[in-house]
């Protein structure tokens, strides 16, 4: 029986320019199985990043001493690499988060952060990967909604006509709202299914997900008519907001 492809060791690039706290990160991801590259600025990364063998994920700082985390992860994805990318902001401000997300990047963590949760949040990113990777086609490859129209497969999306730049994780998190449309999906439901997270504390992600998929699809992003908040409960994805649904 061959190998499959999950038994090899997953490979990560660090990118890190306090030496002691990329050592701790290489320390640790080498307990616990990974094998571990560093670079200490955008210009040694770039050099790693060229390499023949990929990366299963990148840990990328925003503060570097050539250039920032946000130029960086925009010119891997400009040259089409959609590798995972986790940002650590030194700030918990929204624009930091934001840019982050902007700019192709899969998920972010704020500094000073918990090892736990660093490592959580690595795993979850490649057990999403690995789901990508394993899925079977069962969504429509093209997705349309509003005015809105959206190729998963080409990862590829646009609203009135124009370009819309997804993140993979934008775009799971879509094609799981279009794979269950109509029904309430609580915040838990999302981490678990679209994060791979389960008992996961902080649902505050969800909902900066969310206001991203309003801003990049509502006709008005303040009054949301597709991705409906329900109080108390979660998200209602609806397709066709003019239809009589079902109650
Ligand atoms: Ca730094």
């Amino acid at each position: 029986m061959q190998p499959s492809a999950t038994a090899t060791r997953p490979r990560l690039l660090v990118v890190e320019d306090e030496q002691h706290l990329a050592a701790g990160l290489k320390l640790n991801f080498e307990l616990e199985g990974y094998l571990v590259d560093t670079a200490s600025s955008a210009r040694e990364a770039g050099g790693f990043m060229l390499q023949a063998s990929r990366y299963d994920a990148i840990i990328l700082d925003v503060m570097l001493p050539d250039t920032d985390g946000f130029s960086l992860c925009k010119k891997l994805r400009d040259a089409g690499d959609y590798t995972p990318v986790l940002m650590l902001t030194a700030c918990d401000t929204t624009e930091d988060r934001v840019t982050g997300l902007e700019v192709g990047a899969d998920d972010y963590l704020v500094k000073p952060f918990e090892l736990s949760e660093l490592l959580a949040r690595v795993r979850s990113m490649l057990r999403r990967r690995d789901w990508e990777r394993e899925k079977p086609q069962q969504t429509a490859t093209v997705l349309q909604f509003g005015q809105a129209r959206i190729d998963c497969s080409r990862q590829e999306a646009t609203m009135r006509g124009e370009e819309v730049q997804l993140t993979r994780l934008e775009l799971q998190l879509l094609q799981y709202f279009a794979e269950h449309p109509e029904r309430v999906l609580t915040r838990q439901e999302l981490l678990e299914h679209v994060w791979k997270l389960s008992n996961y504390p902080n649902t505050r992600m969800v909902d900066n997900f969310i206001m991203r998929l309003r801003r990049h699809f509502e006709p008005d992003p303040r009054n949301p008519v597709h991705f409906v908040s329900v109080r108390g409960a979660g998200y209602r994805f609806i397709p066709e907001p003019g239809k009589p649904r079902r109650v």
